[in-house]
């Protein structure tokens, strides 16, 4: 067996021990005879497993009990929809900051329900940048104010939660939960797929305050109202168990790593190393605000584009896989989120710095 070093922007690589330990418990979790894939998602066994993970998971973020914790399926694409539906209630608009592609998603799924107010957008600067939050259009009528902490295409980050005063803060955090502390009390709802920094993909989580949950519309499929998933402790059909379970060892893992103050300090200097590497040199560019730079996704590019099929080719050669950039970019990716460790960065670094000597 000879795994690579995985840069994949989503799915993305899942820590090592958690496959282990996924394999270890393949046949028979833990006595009950039978794999998690096979089990009653009613049964103690199971309900102890997502027990630990809702456990575990208000613990390494500080969820307070006001909060409720939903597991769904959908992705983050569902809440798209699925905000407006339970957000707007009485209101008929919301404001979305537009900072790169999945903020554009979002604002184009909640056109189909609200009449969206783009408070601030980075789109002229062809998302390079994030508008700075004095100049934002901050309407006290919209229901909530939705951003995208980590933008996971063009590789622009948050690096602080926006002061919006009363208004509700709403956040996608598909590509960087868990990968640095955020104040959860700051947020109306957070919401994140799974599949970059939590776990496989199928099962999406949404932190939602208590009060925010309430009435839908007449019209709302079952499967769109959050009340109904909270009342039945997100089981309000068969939920995807097996994901959910794999969310729980990531969590057990980050645990065991030190939580996520290690976990961020450690990705602080993962995506250090790599930016330096990339500002050191001439070959390689990386056009985003340096205030801004996403610490999960590091997009750059080749001084000469005409090497970056070699590049892609002998990357791979050394095991560097999953780097091409997203198509809408061009260039290269480097997505290094919690479960890249920080020897993968190096080796990247390395195989970098000697591709410029060979090449360049
Ligand atoms: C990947 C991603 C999405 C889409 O997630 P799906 O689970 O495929 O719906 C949305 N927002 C961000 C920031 C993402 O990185």
């Amino acid at each position: 067996m000879s795994r690579v070093v995985n840069f994949s922007a989503g799915p993305s690589m899942l820590p090592e021990p958690v496959l282990q330990r996924a394999r270890e418990e393949m046949m028979d979790w833990r006595g009950a005879g039978v794999s998690v894939m096979e089990m009653s998602h009613r049964g103690k066994e199971f309900l102890s497993i997502a027990e630990n993970c809702e456990s575990n998971f208000r613990e390494l973020m500080g969820i307070p009990s006001d909060y409720q914790l939903l597991f769904l399926q959908g992705g983050a694409t569902s809440q798209f929809a699925m905000i407006p539906i339970n957000l707007l209630k009485d209101r008929d608009s919301a404001l979305y900051v537009c900072s790169g592609s999945w903020s554009k998603k979002a604002i184009g799924e909640a056109t189909r329900f609200c009449r969206v107010i783009v408070a601030a957008s980075s789109e002229q600067e062809g998302f390079s940048t994030i508008p700075p939050v004095l100049s934002w259009n901050l309407d006290p009528s919209a229901a909530y104010l939705h951003y995208t902490s980590n933008e996971t295409i063009g590789g622009v980050e948050f690096q602080e939660i926006p002061e919006v005063g009363s208004v509700q803060l709403v956040a996608d955090m598909s590509s960087n939960i868990l990968s640095r502390m955020v104040d959860v009390t700051r947020f109306g709802l957070i919401y994140a797929g799974a599949q970059k920094n939590l776990g496989p993909s199928g099962i999406t989580v949404v932190i939602v305050r208590q009060d925010l949950i309430g009435e839908t519309g007449p019209n709302v499929p079952s499967m769109f109202d959050y009340r109904l998933h909270a009342e039945n402790q997100s089981m309000l059909n068969t939920p995807p168990t097996y994901n959910w379970y794999i969310l729980g060892l990531v969590l057990e893992w980050i645990n065991g790593e030190g939580g996520i103050e290690a976990i961020e300090d450690r990705n602080i200097r993962k995506a250090a190393k790599l930016y330096s590497a990339i500002d050191a040199s001439s070959f390689y560019s990386n056009a985003i605000d340096p205030k801004y730079r996403s610490r999960m996704n590091i997009p750059f590019l080749l001084a000469d584009r005409n090497l970056e099929d070699k590049f892609l080719q002998n990357a791979k050669q050394e095991g560097l896989v999953g780097l091409k950039g997203h198509r809408s970019v061009g260039g290269m990716r480097a997505s290094i989120y919690n479960a890249m460790p920080e020897s993968g960065v190096a080796a990247l670094v390395s195989f970098m710095e000697e591709f410029e000597r060979s090449a360049g």
